[in-house]
């Protein structure tokens, strides 16, 4: 399938993804504008997305996405990315009253939401599959670079196990293109400011292993956000720094985003299933990496999150 077939006729089409929107989200929504743009130059293309963090200013034309949404238009079509439709945040409402919704994913939580739902949860990312629904023709510099931002940032920089062939394959024709892949991966992914560093260095510190050692918490409240001058972009890392610790199975990372309320990372080897855990809680994600938002004090989020990795661990 290509998704010129699936868009060819529309005069308005909008774009968008998830709340608190990542790497792969970005980099799929802009690839995809930025090839709309180029193989329906008539077209009237609209970008609705939560304004991405500074580091992604390096995308062309980023400027462009609108991060205000009231509006009743209607569109002839609307392509959802990396997300289902209850976590397009203030998109919702245009998805719902578009003509027709597409909907591409890579989450295995995702069970499909559009009219044409294409989810292929051993992708590595959206971005990957998106690539494979383009003409590689009619892919330029600006749109690959787009692409590979967004296959960098949900890989690890191609180092998680949801790296495949075909994924390597990509991002060589991509990096053919020429464009600084090294300083994109540096300047996007591993560069932290003074601040981001010392609130992971915080995290860190103050996290705890649990579950026999196998498991590692630690959470960053509205206080400490406020104390280290964060938002919740500067927090992107920690969880995978956690999980990272030898002998990990499984890493939490909370932050405060309201009174007994929690926005929850989790990470896993694979020995848990962090996604199924997260769909629990009303999330979702992947098996290695999943999200959710609980409500309840800190330590009886843990708790709830415990039980349900005990279990699981039990019938290893
Ligand atoms: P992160 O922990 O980096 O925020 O997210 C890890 C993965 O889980 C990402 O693929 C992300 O899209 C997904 N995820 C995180 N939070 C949520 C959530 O609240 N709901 C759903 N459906 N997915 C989430
Ligand atoms: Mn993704």
């Amino acid at each position: 399938m290509r998704i010129i077939d699936e868009v060819k006729d529309a005069k308005t089409i909008a774009i968008g993804g998830h709340v608190r929107p990542d790497g792969d989200c970005i980099g799929s929504v802009m690839g995809l504008y930025l090839y709309l743009k180029r193989v329906m130059p008539k077209a009237e293309i609209d970008v609705y997305l939560d304004k991405p963090a500074d580091i992604f200013q390096c995308i062309s034309h980023i400027e462009d996405i609108k991060s205000e949404f009231n509006t009743n238009k209607v569109y002839d079509v609307f392509v959802a990315l990396d997300t289902t439709d209850e976590r397009l945040g203030d998109a919702e409402p245009i998805y719902r009253n578009a003509c027709k919704k597409i909907n591409i994913d890579h989450h295995i939580s995702n069970s499909g939401c559009g009219d044409v739902s294409i989810v292929e949860p051993k992708r590595s990312s959206t971005a990957e599959l998106l690539y494979d629904l383009m003409e590689p023709e009619m892919v330029d510099e600006e749109i690959a670079k787009a692409i590979y931002i967004g296959i960098a940032h949900d890989t690890g920089v191609f180092r998680y196990s949801n790296t495949s062939p075909r994924t390597l394959q990509i991002v060589a024709e991509l990096i053919k293109f020429g464009f600084d892949f090294s300083k994109i991966v540096e300047e996007t992914f591993f560069e932290k400011t003074y601040l981001q560093t010392q609130i992971m260095g915080r995290a860190v510190l103050e996290s705890v292993r649990f579950m026999h050692e196998r498991c590692i918490v630690s959470m960053v409240s509205r206080r400490m956000m406020e104390f280290y001058c964060v938002t919740p972009k500067d927090l992107d890392g920690i969880v995978n720094h956690l999980q990272s610790v030898k002998g990990v199975d499984c890493a939490i990372f909370m932050y405060e985003t309201g009174t007994l309320e929690y926005k929850v990372s989790m990470r896993s080897n694979g020995k848990v299933d962090v996604a199924a855990i997260a769909m629990k809680f009303g999330g979702g994600g992947h098996v290695r990496a999943a999200g959710c938002t609980m409500n309840g004090t800190y330590h009886d989020n843990i708790n709830n999150l415990s039980i349900e990795i005990a279990e699981q661990l039990k019938n290893e």
